[in-house]
C-alpha cells in the first residue's frame, strides 16, 4: 500500500480563529513521480542513439575511411536516427490519444479492411527483418467496427507487427476475428514466438517496459507500443487481453463490446428485391 500523504495549512477566519484545513496529496505526488519517471525515460530513449551517432561522426571526422567503411558507418547512422524517427513518432502518437476526444460510434471501418492492411505492414517488416515466417491473417467479410480508424489500425498493426518482430524465421502467425456469442467481437494475433514470463504481463503496457531491451532495440522497438495499443482499447470501451506461456508463443487481443460492431450485407449497395 502507498503511505498516504496529507497536505495541512490553517486558515485564518474570523476575530483571530483559525480553520484547520487538510487535504490529501498522495495522487498529485503519484502524478508527479510519473512524470518525472516519464522524462527521465524518454531522455535515456534519446541520448542511447545521440551517443552513438556522436561517436560515429567523430570516428568520421578524425579518421581517413576506406569507402567500404564508410558506407558501413552511414547506414548504422542511418539505423540510430531511424530509431529517434520512430520514437518521437510513438511519442507524439501517445500524447495525441491522451489529448483528443474520445472516438464516438459514427464512423465505420470494415474489419476485413482493417486485418488487410494489417497483413501488408507485417508482410513488409518481415521483409525488412529477412525473416520468413509463415503469417495467416484471416478474411473477414460484413463486420463492421465503429470508432477512430487509423487508431484501431495503429493498435492492431502494433499487435501484428510485435509478432514478426518477436517470433523467430520459420514461426508461425494467425491474425483472426471471432465474433464471441455475446455479440462482442475478438481481435486477437497467435504466435509462436518465445512467450512472456507471467511475471512481466502486469507491466507489459507500462511506457519503456520491455521484458528483453537488447532484443526490442534489435528489431526497431520503442517499448512504447503495447501503451498505445492499451490507450487506444481504452478509448473504444474495448479490453487489452494477454495469454502467453514461455517457450511456446503468446496470443494478444482486443475485445470490443457489441455496441461497436455491427454486420452489413456482403454486396454493398444492393437494393433488397
Ligand atoms: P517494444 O517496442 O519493446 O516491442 P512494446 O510496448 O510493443 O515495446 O512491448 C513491450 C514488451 O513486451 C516488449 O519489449 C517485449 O518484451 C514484450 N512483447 C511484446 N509483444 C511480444 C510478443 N509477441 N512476444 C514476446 N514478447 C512480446
Amino acid at each position: 500500500a502507498v503511505p498516504r500523504r496529507l497536505s495541512v495549512q490553517l486558515h485564518p477566519y474570523g476575530s483571530g480563529r483559525k480553520l484547520l484545513l487538510s487535504r490529501d496529496v498522495t495522487a498529485i505526488d503519484q502524478a508527479d513521480t510519473m512524470r518525472r519517471d516519464f522524462v527521465a525515460n524518454v531522455s535515456h530513449e534519446i541520448r542511447t542513439p545521440l551517443t552513438v551517432l556522436a561517436g560515429f561522426i567523430e570516428t568520421m571526422q578524425q579518421l581517413p575511411l576506406e569507402e567500404s567503411d564508410r558506407a558501413r558507418y552511414l547506414a548504422m547512422m542511418a539505423q540510430q536516427s531511424q530509431r529517434m524517427q520512430t520514437l518521437v513518432s510513438d511519442l507524439l502518437t501517445l500524447s495525441r490519444l491522451e489529448g483528443s476526444p474520445l472516438p464516438g460510434t459514427g464512423e465505420w471501418t470494415p474489419v476485413g479492411a482493417l486485418l488487410a492492411q494489417c497483413e501488408q505492414e507485417a508482410r513488409a517488416l518481415a521483409v525488412g527483418l529477412g525473416k520468413q515466417q509463415d503469417l495467416v491473417v484471416d478474411a473477414v467479410e460484413g463486420r463492421e467496427l465503429a470508432g477512430a480508424a487509423p487508431e484501431l489500425l495503429s493498435a492492431m498493426s502494433n499487435l501484428v507487427t510485435n509478432a514478426v518482430r518477436y517470433t523467430p524465421a520459420n514461426g508461425h502467425i494467425r491474425v483472426r476475428w471471432r465474433d464471441l456469442a455475446d455479440g462482442r467481437g475478438e481481435f486477437a494475433v497467435d504466435d509462436t514466438g518465445p512467450g512472456i514470463a507471467r511475471e512481466h504481463l502486469p507491466r507489459l503496457t507500462e511506457r519503456f517496459y520491455r521484458v528483453d531491451r537488447s532484443r526490442s532495440r534489435e528489431t526497431g522497438g520503442t517499448g512504447l507500443g503495447l501503451a498505445i495499443v492499451k490507450h487506444v482499447a481504452q478509448r473504444h470501451g474495448a479490453e487489452l487481453r494477454i495469454h502467453s506461456t514461455p517457450g511456446t508463443g503468446s496470443t494478444f487481443s482486443i475485445v470490443f463490446a457489441a455496441a461497436r460492431l455491427r454486420t452489413v450485407s456482403a454486396q454493398a449497395g444492393d437494393v433488397p428485391a
